[in-house]
């Protein structure tokens, strides 16, 4: 499929008059338009509710457009917990899908009323004691090791994850917790990550729904909700076809009809942490390039690097790349696309057909809206850029601004050399 950019050279120039680049830009109606889609396709379960991954774009601003269509918050940190708080996003509409997960932590979760997902067995006896009590609804996070197959295809492998139960304590954690006084459990998995294909989320729902009707019937513990959790992918590469969440929906339907039904759990609340499904596709990275050089390759430099986004020097993960006013040109030139970080894996793309680039020429980087902004870090000083959402008006409005000299030497804020930092340039 041809991957085209939500916005056009034309926006971009108008844009930059006010916020220059690199910056992430985010689009309203991309994301309307899916979470409504995913919504839809789960209505089916009365119960069914969507956690967005606030780790994949931690925005207030993008997480309350997910709001209107139902969404919750699947937290797993302290300062996820406290964004999600100040939205005004409580009680059992937080997920806390934490792990190796500090006391604290436990302890602000529990304060904000969140439904707990506890990654290992041994949590059980700290969150105890953390707590002073257990919740009366917990979840355990399971992982069956080995590794996750669709058919001939190997997906992911669990065996190698540091997460969850294993099957056996599954079984013994739900016991143990039922006879210190838990009421209704949950059960999590996330088995495989970014996914391009219809069957993940049936394959990984039939597994999770036999378990559950054998923990029921074995442990006596009320199954009040399954997590399907993240892992639905998005095309990152043009030949890639897009999941159709209508599809994923109905083929849950269909196991949920076959194996919690008829074991008389037809009341089990199905629920979902989607990250990069949510947001991935409606956020770009725009950027220009600022220089070219020709040595034993052809280099294209944008003002752009790894720090906006990383996944390509951390995973070798594939962005496609549009070059703004030439999407009709042909891609007879090969390029590394580079940022300018002292590190030689500071590359958005290596050896990549495009047009011939030129110099002041804009870049749009696709499918940066999860995991993307919040991915980055501070290497060689660099600073973090803005985020800006583009509304379905076709109007611009900044969401975050972007770092100055001085968040990034907020941290000396008690140290006498905190003025003289600022006050240099
Ligand atoms: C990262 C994460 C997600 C979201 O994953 P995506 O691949 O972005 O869908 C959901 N749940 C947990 C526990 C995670 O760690």
């Amino acid at each position: 499929m041809k991957k085209e950019t939500f916005v056009t050279k034309e926006q971009i120039e108008e844009i930059v008059k006010t916020y220059p680049t690199p910056f992430h830009i985010y689009d309203e109606k991309g994301i309307r338009e899916n979470a409504k889609a995913l919504k839809e396709a789960f209505s089916w379960n009365k119960g069914y509710k969507e956690f967005f991954a606030v780790k994949a774009t931690p925005n207030p601003f993008l997480m309350s457009i997910l709001r209107e269509y139902g969404c919750g918050c699947d937290c797993s940190s302290y300062t996820e917990l406290m964004l999600s708080k100040a939205m005004g996003v409580k009680g059992e509409d937080i997920m806390f899908s934490s792990n190796n997960t500090p006391a604290s932590e436990y302890q602000f979760a529990a304060k904000l009323g969140a439904t707990i997902n506890l990654d290992d067995i041994t949590h059980i006896e700290f969150l105890e004691k953390t707590l002073g009590y257990l919740p009366k609804t917990l979840s355990c996070r399971f992982n069956p090791g080995g590794y996750f197959s669709l058919g001939t295809d190997i997906m992911d492998n669990p065996g190698d994850a540091k997460y969850g139960f294993t099957t056996e304590q599954m079984f013994e954690g739900f016991k143990i917790l039922k006879e210190k006084g838990v009421e209704h459990f949950g059960i999590h998995a996330f088995l495989a990550s970014n996914t391009v294909t219809n069957e993940y989320y049936p394959t990984l729902a039939k597994q999770l729904f036999e378990l559950a009707v054998r923990l029921k019937e074995e442990t006596g513990a009320h199954i009040a909700f399954i997590n399907l959790s993240g892992g639905i992918g998005i095309p990152y590469r043009p030949d890639q076809t897009p999941n159709d969440i209508r599809v994923i929906g109905e083929e849950v339907r269909k196991v949920y009809e076959e194996v919690l039904t008829p074991a008389g759990m037809g009341d089990v609340a199905i629920y979902t942490e989607l990250g990069r499904f949510m947001m991935g596709p409606y956020g770009a990275l725009v950027t220009q390039v600022i220089h070219q050089k020709h040595i034993h390759k052809e280099y294209v430099g944008v003002d752009a690097c790894a720090v906006n986004l990383m996944r390509p020097a951390m995973y070798g993960a594939y962005h496609h790349i549009t070059v703004l006013g030439k999407e009709e040109a042909p891609c007879d030139h090969m390029y590394d696309v580079t940022g300018s970080l002292c590190e030689n894996n500071d590359k958005f793309a290596i050896d990549r057909m495009l047009p011939e680039v030129e110099i002041g020429d804009y870049i749009v980087i696709h499918d940066a809206g999860a995991h993307g902004y919040s991915m980055g870090y501070n290497y060689n000083g660099k600073l973090k850029s803005a985020e800006l959402l583009l509304h379905e008006d076709g109007s611009v409005q900044l969401i975050r601004r972007a770092e100055t000299p001085k968040d990034y030497f907020a941290t000396f804020d008690c140290f006498e050399i905190f003025d003289r930092l600022n006050e240099s340039r």
